[in-house]
């Protein structure tokens, strides 16, 4: 075993064995786990720079395993949209997060964001589906904020972007999640759908060090107003510090979202703590 390299240990690595054996089960489970209502939803909120009120809440799946207990998405989400079982699973979230949601904050509802999968993207059901959802429960379309990852976007050609545009033209938001990841080319920007970008965590990170990270600042600063001069508002994910929150509003982001101001919680935390202020 001396002179083993390190392929060798990796095969035989006992972790990453009972991990593939995890994913292997956990893939079996899911259509079950649909059918026996074991996902369920928390919801964490969107705060305006502005005035540090709420102006919405981002619908956040988790899955109530009988065996392994509590699984976040990183866990099952690439799995489903593996399988396609994401399509079922993304309607159903859809479909509880505007319901949710609507009851919230008497008389104005609160703006709902969901989170599009690519497989969702693509399944021609999309558009009826989103429509169908929103009027069973009477909420406006404006009320609706899909998230779409940037880079299920690049390469899309403008047939698979179409049912996107559709949606947006009867009103519902869409935002490019994960934003500065994903390589995309800054020009296309124009040529999507979108309302607002949600710049990726990692950027928000970087302005935690002392002092902060030059080129972060640099690139959230230049997103901006790249932002605001195509329209588009700017959301940014993962604060966790007053200083990040300050610098953030500073640089002239629209809207946060992170720790600082809440974990994501249960339906009937989120209502009690959030949906009845203001
Ligand atoms: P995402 O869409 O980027 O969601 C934000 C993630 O950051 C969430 O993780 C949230 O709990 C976490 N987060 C929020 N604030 C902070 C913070 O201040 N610091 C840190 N470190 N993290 C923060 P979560 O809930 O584990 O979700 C992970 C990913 O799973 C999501 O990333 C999204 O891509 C996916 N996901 C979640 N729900 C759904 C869903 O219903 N459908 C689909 N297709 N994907 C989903
Ligand atoms: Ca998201
Ligand atoms: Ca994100
Ligand atoms: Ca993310």
């Amino acid at each position: 075993a001396k002179d083993a390299g390190g392929n060798r240990y990796e095969l035989a690595d006992p972790d990453s064995e009972a991990r593939a054996i995890d994913r292997h089960s956990l893939t079996n489970r899911l259509p079950a786990a649909l059918e026996r209502d074991e996902f369920f939803l928390e919801y964490q909120p969107l705060i305006r720079m502005s005035d540090g009120q709420v102006d919405g809440a981002e619908a956040l799946v988790r899955w109530r395993h009988p065996v392994h207990g509590r699984l976040g998405p990183d866990r099952f989400i690439p799995l489903a949209e593996h399988t396609g079982l994401i399509v079922p699973l993304g309607r159903w979230v859809l479909e509880q997060a505007v319901a949710q949601t609507c009851t919230w904050a008497g008389g104005q509802p609160l703006r709902v964001n969901v989170n599009l999968s690519p497989r969702q993207l693509h399944h021609p059901d999309l558009v009826p589906d989103t429509i169908a959802v929103l009027e069973a429960a009477g909420v406006a379309p404006s009320s609706l904020c899909l998230e779409v990852t940037e880079s299920a976007l690049i390469g899309a050609d403008e047939d698979e972007l179409k049912p996107l545009w559709q949606l947006a033209e009867i009103g519902v938001d869409i935002a490019l999640d994960d934003f500065g990841t994903g390589y995309s080319n800054l020009a296309n920007l124009r040529k999507l759908p979108a309302t607002t970008l949600k710049l990726d965590r990692s950027f928000t990170q970087g302005l935690q060090r002392h002092p902060a990270d030059p080129v972060d600042l640099t690139f959230v600063e230049g997103i901006v107003s790249l932002a605001h001069a195509l329209g588009l508002a700017v959301t940014v994910e993962g604060v966790e510090t007053e200083s990040q929150a300050d610098q953030l509003r500073d640089l002239g982001c629209d809207t946060a979202q992170g720790w600082y101001y809440a974990r994501p919680s249960s339906p009937g935390e989120f209502a009690r703590d959030w949906a009845t202020a203001g």
